[in-house]
């Protein structure tokens, strides 16, 4: 059986309980070295296998998994944050499905969701943005046409670039051709919940600058959007004492 698990965004307590158990239990692990944290590794029973797959083909991974399967091991294929984003687990189990290997999933933290603890930030306030666009700048991986980021930017709504640190300079060009004005706040998070996380809040049109300034080239996340400053949002509907919900009768305004 192989368990895709998901590390966490870095800090070693940020793994889920299940994804620790399995961890713990594990005869073989194969973890992606360039970004889940290697303290992690320490909890693996004496005697587990460990691979890191950052050197390592699919072909190797898939090796590796179809191995300890016939030795009946368990294995843990560990991925950093979440995962169901950016985490390449498709063409794994679509190879575990052709070999007939079981397998499962078990969530983890996304760094989205560390960069936004890491700036104690709601992505969603009510009145400013209600949606969230994960995505990515065009690098060696391609993105389809109808995903530019120019085309999410004409929403406005709040948005969390993966992959993109590198890309600095055509990334502030795309937000403002889309529609974002130049002062739009922004957040570099790098390396969230590790212990070397840093946070810096600039604007659109200075997010190159920013990072040329820290020497952020990688491992970060850039938050786009007017969540990141919060200066004006509307308070939320649900803890309004005049809101009446399924669970709360609200109290009717008497002058
Ligand atoms: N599955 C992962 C993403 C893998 S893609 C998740 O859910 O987080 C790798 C990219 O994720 C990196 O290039 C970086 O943009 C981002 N990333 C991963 N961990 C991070 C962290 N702790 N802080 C900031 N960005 C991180």
């Amino acid at each position: 059986m192989i368990h895709f698990v998901g590390a966490g965004p870095g800090a070693v307590d940020l793994i889920t309980v299940r994804g620790q158990k399995f961890l713990e239990q594990a005869d073989v692990v194969i973890y992606a070295g360039s970004l889940v944290n290697p303290e992690l590794l320490k909890s693996t029973k004496e005697g587990c296998r460990i691979y890191n797959s950052a050197k390592m083909t699919l072909e190797e991974v898939l090796d590796v998994m179809m191995d300890a399967e016939k030795e009946k091991k368990m294995t843990v294929r560990l991925h950093t944050g979440d995962p169901c984003l950016y985490g390449a687990i498709r063409e794994q189990m679509d190879q575990l499905d052709r070999l007939g290997i079981a397998y499962d999933s078990c969530p983890g933290v996304s760094s989205f969701c560390g960069a936004a603890a890491a700036l104690d930030l709601e992505y969603t306030l009510p009145e400013v943005s209600q949606s969230v666009v994960i995505t990515r700048m065009e690098g060696r991986t391609p993105v389809p046409e109808k995903e530019k980021v120019a085309s999410f930017a004409s929403h406005g709504a709040t948005m969390v670039l993966f992959l993109s640190t590198g890309l600095l300079d055509k990334l502030e060009k795309q937000l403002m051709e889309g529609g974002y004005k130049a002062d739009t706040p922004a957040a570099i998070v790098y390396k969230a919940t590790w212990p070397e996380e840093e946070t810096h809040i600039c604007t659109i049109s200075t997010l190159a600058r920013t990072a040329r300034e820290y020497q952020i080239t990688k491992t970060a996340l850039i938050i786009v959007g007017d969540v990141v400053t919060h200066h004006r949002y509307e308070r939320s509907k649900l803890y309004d004492p005049e809101f009446t919900t399924e669970f709360r009768q609200g109290i009717t305004k008497t002058e």
